[in-house]
């Protein structure tokens, strides 16, 4: 079963980093790697980073294609490089997006395919206002 948190960048640093059972540097990496996007047509940055069982980080950041049909997302770079480099338990995934999205439906078929039991953490960089 996926398991889900979300968190806004102010609170995790401040308030919930200890609640979380995600590594700091998984969600770092997430951060990361959102800079790197290649979304030239949606200018919609995601970042994302799986953790091992082996307590081995992965990143990956979405990547546009002009066909549209090719783009993949962040969590599928990231969780097909962990797999192609022997990696078979993922247990945590950080998603980072300014407005905290979840991942879309292709990705949930792969995350419910891969990533059994894994814990997913959804984090905005924008503040998230009462
Ligand atoms: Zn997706």
């Amino acid at each position: 079963m996926l398991r889900y948190s979300t968190v806004s960048h102010g609170i995790i640093f401040k308030n919930c980093m200890k609640y979380l059972s995600i590594d700091p540097n998984t969600l770092q990496i997430a951060r990361d790697m959102q800079k790197n996007a290649l979304c030239f047509y949606s200018k919609f940055q995601v970042g994302a980073a799986i953790q091992t069982e082996e307590n081995q980080i992965v990143g990956g950041c979405n990547i546009e294609s002009a066909s549209y049909g090719l783009t993949i997302c962040a969590e599928r770079v990231a969780i097909f490089s962990a797999l192609a480099q022997g990696y078979k338990k993922i247990t945590h995934i950080a998603l980072v997006t300014d407005t905290g999205s979840f991942p879309c439906g292709a990705c949930r078929q792969i995350l419910y395919e891969f990533c059994k039991n894994a814990h997913i953490t959804i984090f905005s960089n924008i503040d998230i206002k009462k």
